[in-house]
Formats: structure tokens, C-alpha cells, sequence
């Protein structure tokens, strides 16, 4: 089958893993062949996520699980735009982490020294915020204190609330909140709709014309816009047709029901 003619277009294609390639723990109808394809005809692709709490490994796991190849530096979460940012600073840099085990590591090897439990958690020079299951008091303490002291602080994103299997659950972006109303500091956001994502993408992936594929115009559809990359909306996650066909500004360059029938010619 050969791909659609709007793949003409582009070189790179980054997509947004739920509600896009998969559903929960099924990938969407016939993503494995549209990725296939995409390959065959020799197109870079990048795998995005606003996720901040698995790693990069366990979504590599669960693109083969479904009969996807990927491969590492494939899969860019917002654990890796944040290593990306922090990798352009100066080594070294004093960093207290709110987050969980995968975004601890990407600070790690992106060459900062993580100062949590030390005398100098609340001087740190960087908070990093990202939403985990085990969050204390005593975190949000020490990253305000540190914050009023002058720090930095990087989030994974302002997304309010994330699903779970029993319901709702506060995203990162409750949590920044809380640190932002006591310090009256504004956090540097990696995640959708913030560009950072795309760009650590395309810094990975090369040069070429990129197109974003995502189901929500919020974060997929207006972070492409914010990186200056045409956005593609799919229907089988947030966003329904009629919400897609009235969009503006940005308007997405196609509409389609799912991936396989965004990427494959019918
Ligand atoms: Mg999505």
C-alpha cells in the first residue's frame, strides 16, 4: 500500500503516542502497517509524549509489545526535553528533582548534580517539576525555598489532571501551581503545547520537513504550531470531527479517523 499523497510532503513525522498510535494498551487499527510503511519509504519518525512518569525504555517495550519497531532515540518523552535543555547548560548545575525514577536519571545524565536529601536542596540552582505517585510536602517546601533563593525551575508541563484507571489524577500542572503561587515564579514548560518536545525531536531526528500527528488541539495541534510545524489531527482520541473541522489558527493540514488512514492511500 503506498502512503497518502500529504506524506509527499514531509520528511519526519512525529507522533503523539496515546490517542494516537495506541488507546490505553491496544494501538489504534492498523498502526502497526501505517508505521511499516512510513519506514519502507524511508521516513524518520519520532514517537512524543507529555508522560513524564515512564522512561524511554518502557515505551520502546511497548511499541514492540504492539508490533511496533522503535528504537530509543525514537521516543521522546518530557523527561528527555528536559535532559535536552539541561544538557545546553554548564555541567555540574545544582538541581532539586520533584519527580519520578526515569526524570531523576534524565537530570542525571544530562550532567547536573542532583542535590536532593543535601544541605543544598533548598540553594539548588534548578527545580525540576514533574508530577509522581510519591509526592511529599516536604518537596514542594524545599523546591519553593529553593525557587525564593533564586533557582530555576523547569516543569515537565501545566497539564491539570492525567486518567487513570480509578480516575482522575493532578498532572504536573497542578502541582507547578502550587510552586508558582508561593514563589510568584514562572517555570520554563518542556511540554506540550510548548514546543521543547518538537524541537529535541527534530535535534534527534535531523533535518527535513516535519509534520506533527496528535489527537488534541490544545497541546499536539498548537505545540506543532509553536514550533512552526504543520499539525494532522486523528479522531481516535480527544478531539471528534466536528471540534477538528472547526479549528483555526492553527487549522490542521488534514483530518483523519485514524493513523492508518492519516499515512496510508486508500
Ligand atoms: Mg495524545
Amino acid at each position: 500500500m503506498p502512503l497518502s499523497p500529504l506524506l509527499a510532503n514531509y520528511d519526519l513525522v512525529l507522533l503523539d503516542l496515546d490517542g494516537c498510535v495506541w488507546v490505553g494498551e491496544q494501538c489504534t487499527p492498523r498502526a502497526p502497517e501505517a508505521l511499516a510503511e512510513l519506514r519502507a519509504t524511508g521516513k524518520r519518525v519520532a514517537f512524543l509524549t507529555n508522560d513524564a512518569r515512564s522512561s524511554p525504555e518502557e515505551y520502546v517495550r511497548k511499541l514492540w509489545s504492539l508490533g511496533m519497531k522503535a528504537s530509543l532515540e525514537e521516543v521522546v518523552t518530557v523527561g528527555g526535553a528536559i535532559q535536552h535543555v539541561l544538557a545546553q547548560r554548564a555541567p555540574g548545575a545544582a538541581a532539586f528533582v520533584i519527580g519520578s525514577p526515569a526524570i531523576f536519571r534524565h537530570v542525571v545524565d544530562a550532567g547536573a548534580r542532583v542535590v536532593n536529601g543535601t544541605e543544598r536542596a533548598s540553594r539548588a540552582e534548578l527545580v525540576v517539576v514533574a508530577a509522581h505517585d510519591e509526592l511529599r510536602f516536604s518537596e514542594l517546601r524545599t523546591a519553593t525555598r529553593a525557587v525564593l533563593s533564586g533557582a530555576e525551575m523547569l516543569a515537565a508541563g501545566r497539564d491539570r489532571t492525567f486518567p487513570t484507571e480509578d480516575g482522575v489524577s493532578p498532572a504536573t500542572g497542578a502541582i507547578l501551581a502550587a510552586l508558582e503561587y508561593a514563589t510568584e515564579a514562572v517555570a520554563r514548560s518542556v511540554g506540550k503545547p510548548a514546543p521543547q518536545l518538537f524541537d529535541t525531536a527534530l535535534d534527534r531526528l535531523g533535518p527535513g520537513r516535519a509534520l506533527v500527528v496528535g489527537d488534541r488541539l490544545d497541546s499536539d495541534l498548537a505545540g506543532a504550531a509553536a514550533a512552526g510545524l504543520d499539525g494532522a489531527i486523528v479522531l481516535t482520541g480527544m478531539t471528534d470531527r466536528e471540534q477538528a473541522e472547526a479549528a483555526r489558527e492553527p487549522a490542521p493540514v488534514a483530518i483523519a479517523e485514524n493513523l492508518h488512514d492519516l499515512l496510508v492511500a486508500r
